[in-house]
């Protein structure tokens, strides 16, 4: 099987009791895939776009965070894979470790792939990472639409662009307006004093 869709990068990178992030092992969700955004407040401020693809969340970190502006490009940096059940995780890494940080989930919910449903095309999701472009409609709380992810020449970088369709809207920002957790209505400032709170009993 492909390294694209294992889990061993995730474990060899965390230290299992240092780190509340969960263990997880690869496997499907019953229904459409998942997708998660969760703001990610490391050493620079980004958000993690994770999406279920082959078992396993396929993740990259976006430095701006998503545009609900049609065409608007932003830079995506792939990291590695993480299990499924991170898409629920949300709480305070230890400065020390590997992503050391607090973690808010900014963003969830289920997507289609789009290109699944394109005559002469039809590629699953698999074949579109490996293909470099995947296109996705968001079913989010804050997003929803199509978004194109396109694996660029350089650097190995991918770009995360809004498609055009009637989800567009250039005037909203939810990155700077809707700045809460959708799972806990917290900010990561609150995320973080009420961890800190807990471990200190
Ligand atoms: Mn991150």
């Amino acid at each position: 099987m492909s390294e694209n869709f294992d889990l061993n990068k995730y474990g060899k990178k965390r230290k299992e009791k240092k780190t509340p992030e969960p263990k997880g092992k690869k496997k499907k969700s019953k229904g459409d895939p998942v997708f998660v955004i969760q703001k990610h407040d490391a050493s620079q401020l980004h958000y993690d776009l994770r999406l279920e693809i082959g078992g396993v969340l396929k993740s990259w970190a976006v430095p701006k965070g998503p545009s609900t502006k049609t065409g608007e490009k932003r830079l995506a940096a792939p990291t590695e894979n993480h299990p499924l059940d991170y898409a629920d995780f949300e709480g305070v890494i230890p400065e020390e470790e590997y992503g050391g940080g607090t973690v808010m989930i900014w963003d969830k919910g289920t997507f289609k792939n789009l290109r699944k449903e394109k005559q002469d095309d039809g590629l699953s999701l698999k074949e579109s990472y490996e293909d470099g472009k995947v296109e996705i409609w968001l079913e989010g709380e804050k997003l929803k639409g199509g978004y194109a992810l396109i694996k660029t020449e350089r650097d190995n970088n991918w770009l995360l662009i809004k498609m055009d369709d009637e989800a567009s809207d250039g005037r909203r920002n939810p990155v700077s307006t809707e700045p809460e957790s959708v799972k806990t209505g917290r900010r990561l400032k609150d995320i973080e004093k009420e961890e800190k709170n807990d471990r200190e009993g």
